[in-house]
């Protein structure tokens, strides 16, 4: 298998002097998709945004944390990664930023020096992937938010990322658009790290998962057999969920 992502012993504070992170490993591998859960204030959030190179990495040791595609997202590399590690944003009115859903999902492929043509081509196939065609002239703002996490998506799939980072994709759907985007993100396939409290979606799409809390990784392991863990979950502000109940370790 190769490895698509790797965090090494990656640590950050934010400039008010909170640690987030206290030494972040794990790494990603082929297509899997992997589940990032824990608490609010677990450090998710401020993970996911070091993988896109968003927030600096911890100064003063002077050795790359994140590697992707075994490039550190360091210095020149930073585009490259940028590209290839698609980030979808916990807040989708974070993403949409343009007057129509043409320009927002255009937005991307405009930085990446293509054609007219072949970015046109790009926006046109990533509408069509998450089920938008048809929408290119509409107001962002004016979409549900199902619809507006799907651009979104959209936006981040016409880079044509190598791997896919997104910060509780579920929040703010009704059943439908969960149902929606569950199926959307089971037929990507690319390595995908989904960050959620959507236990549900973690046992339906995730064959591994991540628990962080206070900064650090304290549980990784077969979904089902982490997620069965009943003390361990309690232990870090989870719950064993119920649909795991018609369900056994194997
Ligand atoms: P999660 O996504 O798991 O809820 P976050 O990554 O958002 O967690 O937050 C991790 C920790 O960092 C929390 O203690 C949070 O209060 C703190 N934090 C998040 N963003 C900032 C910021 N911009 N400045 C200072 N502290 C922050
Ligand atoms: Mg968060």
């Amino acid at each position: 298998m190769t490895v698509a992502l790797e965090v090494r012993d990656l640590k950050y504070r934010y400039p008010d002097g909170t640690e987030a992170l206290r030494g972040v490993t794990f790494s990603l591998e082929g297509s899997e998709r992997v589940g990032l859960i824990g608490p609010n204030g677990a450090g998710k959030s401020t993970l996911l945004l070091h993988l896109n190179g968003l927030l600096p990495e911890e100064s003063g040791k002077g050795e790359a944390a994140v590697f992707v595609d075994g490039m550190a997202a360091v210095g020149k590399h930073l585009p490259e990664v940028r590209r290839r590690v698609g980030l979808l944003f916990q807040d989708a009115n974070d993403q949409l930023f343009c007057p129509t859903v043409f320009e927002d999902v255009a937005f991307g492929p405009m930085q990446l020096g293509l054609s007219e043509q072949a970015m046109r081509e790009r926006v046109k196939e990533a509408l069509e992937k998450v089920g938008m065609a048809g929408y290119e002239g509409r107001l962002p703002h004016h979409l549900s938010s199902g619809e507006k996490r799907r651009v979104c998506l959209a936006g981040v799939l016409a880079c044509e990322p190598s791997i896919l980072v997104l910060d509780e994709p579920t929040s703010s759907l009704d059943p439908k658009g969960r149902r929606e985007l569950k199926e959307l993100l089971r037929g990507i396939a690319l390595p995908q790290l989904i960050a959620t409290h959507d236990l549900e979606l973690v046992v339906e799409l995730c064959e591994r998962v991540l628990v962080l809390d206070k900064g650090t990784i304290v549980a990784a392991g077969a979904t089902v057999d982490v997620l069965n863990d009943e003390a361990l979950m309690m232990r870090h502000g989870l719950e064993r969920p119920h649909i795991l109940r018609h369900m056994h370790p194997h």
